[in-house]
């Protein structure tokens, strides 16, 4: 770049503050992110000017790039890594109908009032009914913030100073430090551990009860198994053994029904039905919600939980009612349809994206690539899929695109699965390796 591109020194002609923030484009931007957001940027540009980077008459349309798309920094982002239910990508998507019912619910909304009568109404009882039609087997059913208060609340109200059994094979860490036997310790309720690591018997479940059991509680241990020399005990052959003491099942996936695809996952209805007294699940990984923690099973015992003060802090809002209710009443969720995508059609679209990115000159082949359901979700249990294969140094430039996409390194190379892409979105996946291509090749 010249000295001096425009004639005379830039840094004398930085446009003032004020008169970007007056210019109409600028004043819309911020009426539409607020006026902090666009200063930021005003300020930005304003030191590009400085620098002999911008021209001042290009100033505006420098700090409209610059804008974010919304006054959130949070970014859409292609999930390619081959991991339907990715936690530091927000776990589900949610279905367009879950999104829409959102936008539709974010303002003010019915949510505890009933419009017939005038009169206050039982708050998310839609979103309600339709957890009970999905899964008949339970009489009755609440909606807190995840799975975590799920347990907590649970925990707390049929545990706190009393015991909980839970057999040591168990006591799991699920991801990123939460463990589960802390977050029930942390309620004030005792374990009583039974069993050892890798056996435990409905022996050991009986000879641990007494006046003390608050709760027998199996958690799926969901990201990991044990092989060998191993026994567990069934939620079925345990309900008959407890005495009236309360089973209550972590399952965690959230499958509401046996999946054919994912046959060792447990699922509420099923679990239900063995005898569990309650479920537990969260709504945001294999059911495709918004995150939430459901907990459906006998009535007198959710009513126990709905009725303890804890609840209050644990419950959802109007937003995750709407998308909840529109994730069970609506159309298949994108975690299911990624689920259920059949090999040949992820390599027909692979072999489509590497075609025109190789045509396009970019290294780009058509491989297969096996992917995870992720979210703790049936952890043994490969899919069989297939994936865009681009050199190694790809990666990065690809993560810090306009439309950030996340692929993961194997063998040298950068690979992009797309069993965990909307098929719709395959163009955009194209653009963003074609922008890295022509800016950085
Ligand atoms: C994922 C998981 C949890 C935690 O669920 P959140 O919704 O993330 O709080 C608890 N228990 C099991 C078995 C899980 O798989």
């Amino acid at each position: 770049m010249t000295q001096d591109p425009h004639g005379t020194d830039p840094r004398r002609q930085v446009p003032r503050t004020d008169t970007l923030l007056a210019d109409l484009r600028l004043a819309g931007a911020g009426e539409r992110l607020g006026r902090g957001l666009v200063k930021d940027a005003v300020q930005r540009v304003q030191q590009r000017v400085r620098a002999g980077e911008v021209a001042p008459d290009a100033a505006v349309d420098a700090v409209l790039a610059e804008l974010p798309a919304t006054a959130s920094s949070l970014r859409p982002v292609l999930n390619a890594t081959g991991v339907i239910v990715h936690t530091n990508l927000g776990r589900a998507p949610l279905s367009a109908a879950a999104v829409e019912a959102i936008t539709a619910a974010a303002g003010t909304t019915d949510v505890e009032l009933d419009l017939t009568t005038g009169r206050r109404g039982p708050r998310g009882a839609a979103a309600i009914a339709a957890l009970l039609e999905a899964v008949p087997a339970a009489e009755a059913a609440i909606v807190v913030n995840n799975c975590a208060s799920a347990l907590a609340l649970v925990a707390t109200a049929l545990g706190q100073g009393r015991e909980l059994v839970l057999a040591r094979g168990e006591l799991v860490e699920i991801g990123d430090g939460f463990r589960i036997p802390e977050l029930l310790e942390a309620t004030g309720a005792r374990l009583r551990e039974v069993g050892t690591t890798n056996r435990v018997t409905v022996d050991d479940y009986r000879g641990a009860l007494g006046p003390e059991t608050g709760a027998v509680l199996k958690v799926h241990p969901s990201n990991f198994v044990v092989r060998g020399f191993t026994r567990a005990v069934e939620v079925a052959e345990l309900a008959g053994a407890l005495g009236g003491v309360p089973l209550v099942a972590d399952v965690g996936s959230g499958l509401l029904r046996p999946h054919p695809l994912l046959p060792e996952e447990p699922d509420l209805q099923t679990t239900l039905a063995a005898g569990a007294d309650l479920v537990l699940a969260s709504g945001d990984k294999l059911l495709g919600g918004p995150q939430a923690g459901l907990v459906l099973g006998r009535a007198d015992l959710v009513q126990r939980l709905r009725r303890h003060p804890l609840y209050r802090a644990l419950r959802v809002d109007k937003t995750t009612l709407a998308a909840l209710e529109a994730t069970l009443r609506g159309p298949l969720p994108p975690v299911q349809q990624m689920l259920a995508a059949d090999v040949d059609g992820l390599r027909a679209r692979a072999r489509a994206l590497a075609d025109r990115l190789s045509g396009a000159g970019v290294d780009a082949v058509a491989v297969d690539a096996d992917s995870r359901v992720g979210g703790g979700g049936a952890p043994e249990h490969p899919l069989p899929g297939a994936a865009v294969s681009l050199p190694a140094s790809f990666a990065e430039p690809l993560r810090r695109g306009a439309r950030p996409v996340v692929g993961y390194l194997e063998d040298d190379r950068t690979l992009l699965n797309l069993r965990s892409v909307p098929s719709a979105a395959d163009a955009e996946l194209a653009a963003a390796v074609l922008e890295v291509a022509r800016r950085w090749t």
